[in-house]
C-alpha cells in the first residue's frame, strides 16, 4: 500500500462559512491585516462577509489592497511589513491564486522583519510566520490546501516558488460563490489550471493511493465542467461553479503532494514573457504532456482517459480550443529560455512521465 498524505490546514466550507464561523477569527486575536487584489475581494462579496464577521468578534483590521496577478515578491513583502507595523495577530487573505500566494509569503515577512526580501528563498524551513486565514475566489490553483507560493522575482521577472510547511494557511473558508462572479476568461483559464494540476499530479512518480482518491473523483468533475464550457462558450451556472471549485481543491490536493510536471515551469515563460494567464500558459503543453505519458507511463494514460469518460482526441480538442492562445519568439528570446532551463533545469522535469530535458523543449520546438 502506498499512502503519502499530509494537509494540516483547517479546511470550512459551506455557504457563509465565514459569517457562521466568525468564532475562528477571534481565536487568532485582536488586530488582522486583510491582504487582497484590486476588486475581486470586493466583487465576490468575500470582503464584505470577512469585515461582518471581524465587527462581529471587535476585532480591530487593517487592509492591504495592492497584490497584483503574478505577485511580486516586493509587493508580499510590503504586505509582510505593513502588517507588522499594524502589530497584527494574523492575516486575512482574499482572492485568486495570487493573492492567496501572497499572503502565505507576507505571513512569512511579517513574523521576521529582520528578513529581505530574497531572504525568504533561502530561509530556514520552517519559518516563523503569521497565522494566517485564506478565503479563495477562482477555482483553480488549489493554493487552499498547498504549501506552495508562487511570486515574480522584480529584478529578474522571472516567477519562482516556495514551499515548505510554514507557507500552509490555518484555516481555509471554502465558500464557493465567491467564484460566482469570476469573469469568462479567469474562469476558463483558471480550470484549465486546475485540470493542469490533477494531469501533472497523476503521471508524478509520487502520486499515491490517498491522492488517487481525489483524482477519481477530480478528474471526471473537471473534464465533463470544461467540455461544458466549450459547448455552450457561456459562463457555467452555479451548479457548474460550485463543481468547478470543488473540483478545484481535490487537484490542489493531488498537487500537494504529487507537485507539477513540466508544463508549469515551460508555462510560466509565457506568462512573463507574453502575458498569458497562468492556466492557460500550462495547457499550452497539454496535448504534448498527454502524448509524453502516454509513450512512458501506458498504463496509467489509459486508466487516465478512463476517468476522463471522453475519448482522448475529444479531450485534447476541447483543452486546445478552450487554451486558444498563439505565441510567437524570437531567436533572441528562444536562447534567453534555453540558458535559464539548461543552467537551472526545474526539478519538475524529473516530476514528468520518462523525465524532461532541455533536449525536449528544443528537439520539439516547443516554443515557436
Ligand atoms: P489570479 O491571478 O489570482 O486572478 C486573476 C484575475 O482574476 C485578477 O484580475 C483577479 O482580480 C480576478 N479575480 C479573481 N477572483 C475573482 C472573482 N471572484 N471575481 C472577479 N474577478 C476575480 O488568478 P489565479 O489563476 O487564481 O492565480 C494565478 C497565480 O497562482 C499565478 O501566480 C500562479 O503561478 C499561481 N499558482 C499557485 C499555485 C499554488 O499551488 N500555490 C498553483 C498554481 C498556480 P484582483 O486582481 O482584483 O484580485
Ligand atoms: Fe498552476
Amino acid at each position: 500500500m502506498s499512502l503519502s498524505f499530509f494537509m494540516p490546514s483547517k479546511v470550512i466550507g459551506g455557504d457563509e462559512a465565514v459569517i457562521k464561523n466568525s468564532f475562528i477569527f477571534s481565536s487568532l486575536g485582536k488586530k488582522a491585516i486583510i491582504i487582497t487584489g484590486k476588486s475581486s475581494a470586493e466583487k465576490s462579496g468575500a470582503l464584505n462577509d470577512v469585515k461582518v464577521a471581524l465587527d462581529r468578534e471587535n476585532i480591530e483590521y487593517t487592509v492591504y489592497n495592492k497584490i497584483n496577478e503574478n505577485p511580486l515578491l516586493s509587493l508580499c513583502f510590503e504586505a509582510g511589513k505593513t502588517a507588522y507595523d499594524f502589530s497584527a495577530d494574523f492575516m486575512i487573505g482574499i482572492g485568486g491564486g495570487s493573492v492567496l500566494d501572497a499572503t502565505k509569503a507576507a505571513a512569512i515577512f511579517a513574523d521576521n522583519p529582520n528578513f529581505s526580501q530574497d531572504d525568504i528563498y533561502t530561509r530556514k524551513i520552517p519559518a516563523k510566520h503569521l497565522k494566517t486565514v485564506l478565503i479563495g475566489t477562482t477555482s483553480g490553483t488549489g493554493s487552499e490546501v498547498s504549501s506552495v507560493s508562487v511570486m515574480t522575482h522584480d529584478k529578474t521577472g522571472v516567477k519562482k516558488s516556495i514551499s515548505g510547511p510554514d507557507c500552509y494557511a490555518d484555516y481555509v473558508f471554502a465558500d464557493d460563490r465567491y467564484t460566482f462572479s469570476m469573469p469568462y476568461n479567469t474562469t476558463v483559464s483558471t480550470a484549465l489550471d486546475a485540470l493542469a494540476h490533477i494531469t501533472e499530479g497523476f503521471f508524478s512518480p509520487k502520486m499515491t493511493e490517498s491522492e488517487m482518491l481525489f483524482a477519481n473523483e477530480g478528474i471526471p468533475m473537471l473534464v465533463s465542467a470544461l467540455k461544458e464550457i466549450n459547448e455552450t462558450k457561456a459562463l457555467p451556472n452555479e451548479n457548474l461553479r460550485r463543481k468547478l471549485y470543488t473540483a478545484s481543491l481535490y487537484a490542489g490536493m493531488v498537487l500537494n503532494t504529487c507537485g507539477t510536471g513540466f508544463p508549469h515551469p515551460l508555462g510560466y515563460v509565457l506568462t512573463e514573457y507574453k502575458g498569458i494567464p497562468h492556466g492557460k500558459a500550462c495547457t499550452y503543453f497539454y496535448e504534448f504532456f498527454l502524448s509524453r505519458a502516454k509513450e512512458f507511463e501506458r498504463e496509467k494514460f489509459d486508466k487516465f482517459i478512463r476517468l476522463t469518460k471522453i475519448k482522448e482526441d475529444e479531450l485534447i480538442r476541447i483543452v486546445n480550443e478552450l487554451t486558444d492562445i498563439k505565441v510567437c519568439f524570437t531567436d533572441e528570446e528562444k536562447e534567453r529560455i534555453k540558458k535559464r532551463f539548461t543552467s537551472n533545469p526545474p526539478r519538475n522535469f524529473q516530476n514528468s512521465p520518462g523525465g524532461f530535458s532541455v533536449e525536449d523543449i528544443l528537439n520539439n520546438n516547443l516554443y515557436k
